[in-house]
């Protein structure tokens, strides 16, 4: 679905945010970008959006170049949806009017509108809240309309920036095995990113490991767990457990 390769971006003259990052993502799958903060995850994944430009690499989206030195499509072109760690719902509007958002934009007829509103909303188990208005839900309803506002149009990769981070512990656990079930029922492909490595072990089918701006390792769970391919990866993975 993705490939990312040598993927770099920098701030000004002396912040080298993301330096030369690869990694891609099959259909189904998901990755997580795993790595301390401050190590690039969220610069990446903001450019894999195309809310940043690089300053250098490519990125192929489904078969087409989206990203590089001389292209870059604009993120409401690239048939993907996003959720960001803080809630990002519109207070002064409805779930519905939260989740129709993207597809009005997308210029969608009314009764296809609706009917994709209603089936968002019963992926994401939120079918009774339709006219609620956002201000008077809990966190994790407001994230699962995030969640869903990313996904009403069906978009090919999902991308999730620590979506789970303002969330109680309970909840969380939760709100994790709730989006791998969404996954797995869509079969949509995820990119992941959450510096949890608890968090990376319960959900990714393969897990690149980050650090300053570089990617350290790229596996499975297990692998990476069992196998560090370096000392800086058996610190990282060792200092958290
Ligand atoms: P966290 O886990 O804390 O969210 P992260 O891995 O997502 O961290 P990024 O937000 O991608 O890290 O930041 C990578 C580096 O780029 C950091 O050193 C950060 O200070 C720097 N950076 C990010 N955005 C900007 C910006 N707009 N201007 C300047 N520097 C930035
Ligand atoms: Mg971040």
């Amino acid at each position: 679905v993705l490939t990312v390769s040598g993927l770099r971006r920098t701030y000004g003259d002396t912040v080298v945010a993301v330096d030369g990052v690869d990694f891609s993502i099959h259909p189904g799958e998901i990755v997580t970008l795993l790595g301390p903060s401050g190590c690039g995850k969220s610069t990446t994944l903001r450019t894999v959006m195309g809310l940043e430009r690089a300053n250098g690499g490519t990125i192929t989206y489904q078969g087409r170049v989206v990203e590089s030195e001389t292209v870059s499509v604009p993120s409401n072109k690239r048939d993907m949806g996003m959720v960001f760690q803080s809630y990002a719902v519109w207070p002064h509007m409805t779930v519905a009017e939260n989740v129709s958002y993207p597809l009005h934009l997308r210029k969608w007829k009314k009764p296809r509108i609706a009917e994709a509103v209603d089936e968002v909303l019963a992926l994401v188990g939120l079918e009774d809240f339709h006219d609620r208005p956002s201000t008077k839900l809990s966190g994790g309803q407001q994230q699962r309309v995030a969640l869903a506002r990313a996904l009403v149009y069906r978009p090919g990769l999902l991308l999730l920036d620590e979506p789970f981070s303002n969330l109680d512990a309970r909840l969380r656990d939760e709100m994790r095995s709730e989006v791998k079930a969404i996954q797995r029922e869509i079969g949509i492909a995820v990119l992941f990113v959450t510096h949890d490595q608890q968090e990376a072990l319960s959900m990714s089918d393969r897990i690149v490991l980050m650090r300053q701006g570089r990617v350290l390792q790229s596996a499975g769970p297990e692998e990476l767990y069992n196998h560090p391919s370096s000392p800086a990866a058996r610190d990282f993975l060792g200092q958290t457990l």
